[in-house]
């Protein structure tokens, strides 16, 4: 796997509150929001504690699922204790890598996104007003970025005592890329200037800073993440994964289910 990762202040705001986690075996972004540096704080604490989370290739849909609540937990008492800190939250969305596994776990409006064969697929649904108009088929993707409402979120991490989590698995092949990005870029980059800036760069790096630096020239008018994995072989015994071992203990087979 190789990894490219880039967050940028942008060419509006004053401080960067998105963040980004790369271990060897887990990739996040998180966006937060809250005045002063709460936003920060809240990006901070809910990529800090899926770091110290332990997940790994092995980790069970139970452990991720977990770990998002104890980051939700985490920012919420925080918040409750810190005046400064009250209203705080965040975005998070998590991939673990598990050979050609990959499991995801999100909340809020970044996004991750499968490129497989030149073709863009989003993995996440986007937990926003204007998210949920675009599934309604009321507004398109194009009409969202411009919509006075479009930074609205319907979840976040941190805001209530508990979450819902949206879980599901996927596969991917060689030659495939994730690419995990917050709305400062998808807002200001489409999905056809996406994929053409992956396909022109090989290296996640060169690409990661090419998309940045486009949605700056766009004006830049939020925060920028992108963090691109690029899939360059699969070492080992594959892992089973949760809906091979779901099926075998006879549970509901779910895309995308919430807990
Ligand atoms: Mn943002």
């Amino acid at each position: 796997m190789r990894v490219g990762a880039k967050t940028d202040v942008g060419r509006v705001r004053a401080v960067n509150q998105d963040g980004y986690l790369v271990t060897e075996s887990v990739l996040a972004v998180a966006d937060g929001m809250g005045g002063h540096q709460a936003g920060e704080v809240a990006s901070c604490l809910a990529l800090e504690t899926i770091a110290a989370s332990g997940l790994d290739a092995s980790c069970s849909r139970e452990a991720l699922h977990r770990a998002m609540q104890a980051a939700n937990s985490r920012i919420f008492h925080c918040a409750q204790q810190d005046p400064n800190l009250a209203g705080m939250g965040t975005t998070l969305s998590v991939a673990v890598v598990a050979g050609r596994r990959i499991y995801i776990a999100h909340i809020g409006d970044s996004r991750i996104y499968k490129l497989h064969n030149g073709q863009l697929e989003q993995l996440t649904e986007d937990h926003s007003v204007v998210g949920e108009l675009i599934r309604k088929g009321v507004l398109t993707e194009r009409e969202a970025q411009i919509h006075p409402h479009r930074n609205v979120l319907t979840r976040a991490l941190g805001i209530e005592p508990d979450v819902a989590v949206d879980l599901r698995e996927v596969t991917v092949d060689i030659g495939d890329s994730l690419i995990l990005c917050t709305d400062g870029l998808y807002s200001l980059v489409d999905v056809n200037e996406l994929v053409g800036i992956l396909c022109d760069n090989r290296e996640p790096q060169a690409a990661a800073e090419e998309l940045v630096s486009l949605a700056n020239r766009r004006g830049g008018n939020d925060n920028i993440t992108v963090l691109i994995a690029t899939f360059t072989g699969f070492s080992g015994d594959e892992e089973q994964g949760w809906e091979d071992s779901s099926s075998q203990r006879g549970e509901r087979k779910g895309q995308n289910d919430r807990i």
